[in-house]
Order: C-alpha cells, then structure tokens, then sequence
C-alpha cells in the first residue's frame, strides 16, 4: 500500500515552496527561487534510490529507475514541471485538509470572506467523502504541477522498495518554466534516453499535465518476449 500520509507531506512540502515562474525573465529558470525545489528534488531522488540524478546548469532535474528484468525492455519517461503560474502568489502558501468533504461550502478564509462553494463550482460534488486540499484563498496551490511532481517521486520510491514488480528503465523529468511556455525549451532528451535515439510520443493525462514519454508501439511489440 502507498503510504498516504508520506505523499500528503510531500505534496504539502513542495507547494510551501514558491515556485512561481517570470515572463519577463530572459534566464533559465525565470526566476532564481525555482532552484530551490529543484535541488531539493534532485535530492530527493538521490535518497529513494534512483541512479545518474542530475540537475543541470538551467535545473532541469532528471534522474533513472534501471531495469529490473534481464530482458531488453524500452525505456519509458515521466515528466513534470515544477514552477507554478504567474497569474497569482504562490508566496506563503498556507494548505487547509479538508477530510471526507461533505458537499457544503468551504470557507477559505473567514477574516477575507474567501469561500469555495458548489454553487459556483459544481465540479466539487464529484468529490464527497474525499479529502480536498485547498489554499486559504489568497494563493494559488500549485498542484498545477506539483501534484504531478508528488505522483511520479512516490510512484518511483514505490517502485524501488518492491522490486518484485518488475519493469523495464523508467526516467523522470522535472523541468522549470512550463507556465511561461518555456518548459519543453532547454530540457536535454539525450539525457532521458536510455535505449538510444527513440522517437518518443508525447502521452498527456488528463487529469494534470504530468507527461508521459512513450516510445512507438511498433517499437514496443517488437521487442515484447
Ligand atoms: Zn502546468
């Protein structure tokens, strides 16, 4: 089982972590806080395991879970990005835990009257009897994309304490600057690859922007056992 508390920390560590990310800015990463996150992940990964962790010049942070079966078996490559919009504050981010929601108003802040209510956002009745993470209303969260950040970091920390589930070479990625549109810019695709040049597909979930890298399925039947 997934340790759910671990990972509610860890996502509350990351979005306490101001992140916000500069139009204006002509350097990579726009603005100097990202380095922040960004050697702490580096770290990180470091420490759950992971192999050949590097964080280059303009902190893009990439890091390899090695195969654990003797077969060949393509690579695959998660990646996230790590600033936060700069639409809004990401300073001070002060989280609230909403446990088993019960489908009424949330009251954000009392002292500013910031409620988040069902009758705006209708999309909250999906998640009754689920724990809802929320700011205090006068920040953004940054879930966007330190949610995705959070899953990948766990998913492979999971992966390294139960190597009875077997899978081939996974590489991750975080970059900086994606909510400026310049995420995808500087971020070093040799060094993602593990299985010589691949042409990868982009695969984009649905429900964050957490990306997945895909090598063709041609390729992936080809080489199945
Ligand atoms: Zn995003």
């Amino acid at each position: 089982m997934l340790d759910r508390k671990k990972i509610l920390d860890r996502f509350l560590t990351y979005v306490k972590i101001d992140t916000e990310s500069d139009p204006n800015s002509q350097t990579t990463p726009s603005t100097e806080k990202q380095w922040t996150l960004a050697k702490r992940l580096a770290k990180e990964l470091e420490t759950i395991g992971l192999k050949d962790v590097s964080i280059d010049e303009n902190a893009y942070v990439m890091g390899t879970l090695p195969s654990n079966v003797d077969h060949n078996v393509p690579a695959i490559g998660f990646i996230s990005h790590f600033d936060t919009s700069p639409d809004f504050t990401a300073k001070n981010v002060s989280p609230q835990i909403v446990e088993n929601y019960d489908g009424k108003d949330i009251i954000l802040n009392k002292e500013k009257n910031i409620i988040l209510s069902p009758n705006y956002f209708e999309d909250l009745l999906q998640y009754k009897g689920q724990t809802l993470i929320t700011t205090d209303g006068t920040t953004l969260l940054g879930a966007d994309d330190k949610a995705g950040v959070c899953e990948i970091v766990s998913a492979m920390e999971y992966l390294v304490q139960h190597p009875e589930i077997k899978h081939g070479p996974i590489k991750v990625g975080f970059t900086p600057d994606e909510e400026i549109g310049r995420g995808a810019h500087k971020f070093d695709v040799k060094n993602l690859e593990l299985n010589g040049p691949t042409p990868w597909t982009e695969v984009k979930l649905e429900s964050s922007n957490t990306r997945i890298l895909m090598p063709p399925v041609q390729k992936l039947q080809s080489m199945e056992k």
